[in-house]
């Protein structure tokens, strides 16, 4: 994935295995090929229908667990999570799945995703007198289910559940019983796999391929699916919403292209993004170099589209850890320079195309092009696949502010002359929904400012964000 300052921050993946061997390993392994959507903290809750046992920490996955740390959580079920912070929200307060004990027993939860309604619930329970223990909006959905006013009633959980507006996918337990849910728009992904007689969710089918499990379906949106010793139930907590807003960003960045989600497999569409973005936007160049790596896929379709060479012009040094875990600019623009190498004898005398995913600030993409012309490009042309990232995300994904965001304040042009670029060419949003049957069901608020849900009260507001940022708190 593009790991620079000039990216957006990934979200944050969940896993959840019911009636398997081991969950705790089964998890980590969920885990490990989900890190790519958090790097900062990861955590695994495992229970054996009596015992609820967990591990969670900060670092990447292999650095929080280890062999007796996994060993050490016994049962049949749990959930995990990968995590993506902001500099301001590394407590380890906030690391997920979140375990409280309330009256009836002990419940975990972990979401993906950011609850538009998160700061309202909040505070209204905050009134009441609750306290709460983290600074993420993951939070309100513990205090729903232990509110009286769900907790005596039947379908407490999608009672709860159906409180929440924003975006999530969740895996929620108690000790003897695992939950996944998705919000009614199903912006975040959510699929669900069988091992054996057990099952298993994740964010991507990644997850689930190295898992060892068999993909079944998508957790629908609305959908609310119960595993115990009594078997599988889906439920409904909310009816699907007419039009779905799936998060487009998924298949631009953040997801594995080796993933398969909203019907479709990552890799596919970004080539299909390349070609699509090489008839909107041909040059005649001498090669195609991709910004690795999640720019690959759509640099080669870029290639095959345009019938110009792909070749490697960029090398990546995958041993440096990932730029946006070092808070600040000048450590990350150090990162920058660590990561990516530039092959003089493939660009040297070249007309070059640049492809890459996204801009979102434009500092790193300026860098880029400079390093290919001192490495003796003739020309550069950048393409990139996807429209100008010009608003703000509310549903879970760490964008800058809009005046941050280049595409915000400035024109096409005025970024192209920014990168020191010959031409800047970005995909259309028709293009970027033209491989999908059903274009209406996908978000694209990023690029249009269209946003499928009421934000009025949001805008401004960056402690609303994400499940993972630090709300701001009146002391
Ligand atoms: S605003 Fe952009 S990143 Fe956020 S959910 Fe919509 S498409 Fe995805």
């Amino acid at each position: 994935m593009m790991p620079e300052s000039d990216s957006p921050r990934e979200e944050c993946g969940i896993v959840g295995v019911y009636g398997v061997d081991a969950p705790s390993h089964l998890i980590y392994q969920g885990l490990f090929s989900l890190q790519h959507r958090g790097q900062e903290a990861a955590g695994i809750v495992v229970a054996d229908g009596t015992n609820v046992s967990s591990s969670k920490g900060q670092g990447l996955v292999n650095e929080v667990f280890s062999q007796k740390s996994l060993c050490n959580l016994n049962g049949h079920f749990g959930i995990g999570h990968v995590r993506y912070s902001t500099t301001g929200s590394k407590r380890i307060q906030n690391v997920q799945p979140l375990v409280v004990e309330c009256v009836d027993g002990i419940w975990a939860l972990a979401h993906n995703g950011n609850l538009v309604n998160a700061a309202e619930i909040r505070s209204m329970y905050q009134e009441a007198g609750a306290i709460f223990q983290t600074s993420t909006d993951s939070e309100v959905l513990m205090h729903l289910l232990a509110d009286p006013m769900f907790r005596s009633r039947p379908g407490r959980v999608a009672r709860a559940l159906a409180e929440l507006d924003g975006a999530f996918a969740f895996v929620i337990m108690t000790k003897n019983c695992l939950i996944a849910a998705r919000d009614r728009r199903g912006f975040k992904p959510l699929v669900m796999g069988k091992i054996g007689a057990g099952y298993v969710f994740a964010s991507e089918t990644c997850g689930l391929v190295q898992m060892g499990a068999e993909y079944v379906r998508d957790v629908e949106p609305g959908e609310m699916i119960t595993v115990d010793e009594t078997g599988m139930r889906s439920t409904t907590f909310a009816e699907p919403a007419e039009t779905l807003a799936q998060c487009v960003f998924e298949m631009v960045y953040f997801a594995r292209p080796d993933s398969r989600i909203f019907g479709k497999n990552v890799h596919e569409v970004r080539l299909e993004y390349g070609k699509l973005l090489s008839q909107e936007h041909p040059v005649e160049a001498d090669i195609v170099v991709a910004v690795p790596d999640s720019g690959n896929s759509a640099a080669l379709g870029y290639a095959h589209g345009s019938g110009i060479p792909f070749d490697f012009g960029f090398i990546r040094n995958h041993y440096v850890g990932r730029t946006f875990i070092m808070p600040e600019m000048s450590d990350r623009q150090k990162g920058v320079d660590m990561k990516l190498a530039v092959l003089p004898e493939v660009v040297k005398g070249k007309r070059v195309v640049m492809v890459d995913d996204s801009i979102v600030r434009g500092t790193t993409s300026a860098k880029r092009v400079m390093r290919l012309k001192e490495a003796g490009a003739t020309e550069v042309h950048v393409r990139i696949s996807c429209p100008p990232t010009a608003h703000a995300c509310f549903y879970g994904i760490d964008f800058p502010t809009r005046e941050e965001l280049i595409a915000g304040t400035k024109t096409v042009e005025e970024i192209r002359e920014f990168l020191g670029a010959d031409t800047l060419g970005y995909l259309s949003v028709k293009g970027l929904l033209s491989p999908f049957g059903n274009p209406d069901d996908f978000c694209t608020a990023c690029f249009t400012g269209e946003y499928p849900t009421d934000v009025s009260s949001m805008k401004g507001k960056k402690a609303l964000e994400s499940g993972v940022h630090e709300l701001e708190l009146d002391v």
